[in-house]
């Protein structure tokens, strides 16, 4: 993780609607359009589109997404597999002991997952 201080914004239009927007002056070099929230929002963008892509979106927003991102690849991964091992002895569960097991086996990956990406960190400022 890479936290990186901006101390100047400038004023920027959005590329897709022209409402006027802020960009922090370091990331104007590496991008080459601009979006707004609104049109973030509207748009719901794949990664591919956004590529170059500065959006302007507030910091809670940021970690919501990342959050969310996050854990919806962690399902896509993982899930599958998890499936596999375990229906068999979920067969017997009650919907709400489904429900909670499941939760539990959420929070486990993403903790794992969590806890992997900070070993590899600081693994890499070991280097
Ligand atoms: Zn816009």
């Amino acid at each position: 993780m890479e936290i990186q201080e901006y101390n100047k914004s400038v004023k920027v239009s959005c590329d897709f609607c022209g409402a006027q927007m802020e960009c922090p002056e370091e990331m104007l070099k590496n991008t080459k359009k601009h979006m707004c929230a609104a049109c973030f929002r509207k748009g719901n963008p794949t990664d591919e589109e956004l590529k170059d892509v500065h959006v302007d979106l507030p910091a809670e927003e940021m970690d919501e997404m990342a959050a969310s991102g996050t854990a919806e690849k962690l399902a896509s991964d993982f899930f599958p597999e998890f499936w596999s091992e375990q229906k068999e002895g979920l067969k017997d569960h009650s919907k709400k002991d489904l429900a909670e097991e499941m939760f539990e086996a959420g929070a486990y990956y993403g903790i794992r997952a969590f806890l992997e990406s900070v070993k590899q960190i600081e693994e890499k400022e070991k280097k």
